[in-house]
């Protein structure tokens, strides 16, 4: 931590500083400038009390952080990028990933139909929503366990792995029984118990995006993953609210170079959240490729106009397969395979 003091001080003020700082745990280095008077305080922050609440001191101006408050995911901790194994499916190797799949699971014909499609067109692992995070109690909440069966069903015709959303800790072990992937919605993002439950899990976690989360924030909930003794995270950007109307959220792709900078773990992006708009989702994905995503994560129906939830941005079966060859320049422009 560096502690800035305010100009002109007493001595007896200073040494009052100095003192507390070294009964906090930690050494100080005085810096004295023209002006004003710095100090270095040098200690392990997670083991001693933090120096932030100095600032209430009248001597004190600002203290400011020189570590970054996660550790697990940031670079510094783990050598080059992550890659997570899913049934021997790598994410965050040299192979582009593509997830797809519809928003909900809803009923045997609709997921199948689609798990034989996606996968005909290229898609790597098979996504669908069994317990649905609905902003409304009256609509559809997701067909639960008999939607994860549907999933595990279409796992073994197609050989896909299966990423699904876990929405409670009371179903932790059960979606964990089904699920490759476990999905921590937008709307859980922050939900540290549950995150802390899904780690536990030992499946690997993908991290969605809170709805008005900053990334340090996003960095720290998925820190709570690693810190459970659970090494497979990936973090998934589905778009932030902002003042714009014309799509349902704004998808942020700046935190394709951001979240690289910052963290060995893979970087997914979703377009379909991301926009509310079918027709934005190639456009979306070609950015996210191009921009050094791993992976995409994308809403697929063979009839979004009946589609039970997120009809407006779920792609049709010849649409996602269009998008998929039209992908294709984009993944070996980006070098991946
Ligand atoms: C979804 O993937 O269908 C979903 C509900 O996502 P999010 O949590 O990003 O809204
Ligand atoms: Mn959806």
């Amino acid at each position: 931590m560096i502690v800035v003091l305010k100009p002109n001080l007493s001595k007896k003020d200073e040494t009052a500083v100095l003192k507390e700082i070294k009964n906090l745990g930690y050494k100080p280095h005085i810096m004295r400038g023209v002006e004003r008077t710095v100090i270095g305080a040098i200690g392990d922050e997670r083991k001693n009390h933090t120096l932030e609440a100095l600032i209430a001191w009248p001597q004190v101006e600002r203290v400011m952080p020189v570590q970054k408050r996660y550790k697990l995911v940031s670079r510094e901790a783990h050598k080059g990028n992550s890659t997570i194994n899913v049934r021997g499916t790598v994410v965050g190797g040299k192979k582009f990933q593509v997830m797809a799949g519809p928003c909900s699971v809803e009923d045997e014909k609709q997921l199948l139909t689609t798990a034989h499609a996606v996968k005909a067109a290229g898609a790597t692992i098979l996504r669908g929503g069994a317990f649905k995070p609905r902003t409304s109690p009256y609509e559809f909440q997701g067909l639960g366990e008999k939607g994860l069966k549907l999933l595990a069903k279409a796992r073994k015709e197609t050989g896909l792995p299966v990423i699904t959303e876990l929405l409670s800790q009371d179903h932790a072990e059960l979606v964990a029984e089904y699920a490759d992937i476990l999905q921590i919605g937008a709307r859980n993002a922050q939900n540290f118990q549950l995150l802390i439950a899904a780690a536990k899990t030992g499946k690997p976690v993908l991290l969605k995006r809170g709805l008005s989360m900053k990334i340090e924030e996003w960095l720290l909930a998925g820190e709570y993953v690693l810190a459970n003794e659970n090494a497979n995270l990936m973090f998934c950007e589905r778009g932030i609210r902002t003042f714009e109307t014309y799509t349902r959220n704004t998808l942020d792709l700046s935190t394709i170079p951001i979240i690289k900078n910052e963290s060995h773990c893979p970087i997914v992006i979703d377009p379909s959240q991301g926009a509310g708009r079918a027709d934005l989702v190639s456009a979306m994905c070609k950015g996210a490729v191009a921009m050094g995503a791993d992976a995409l994560l994308i809403e697929v129906h063979p009839n979004p106009a009946v589609a039970w939830s997120d009809g407006a941005q779920q792609v049709t079966l010849e649409g996602f397969a269009k998008l998929m060859e039209e992908l294709k320049p984009f993944i070996a422009a980006a070098g991946r395979e």
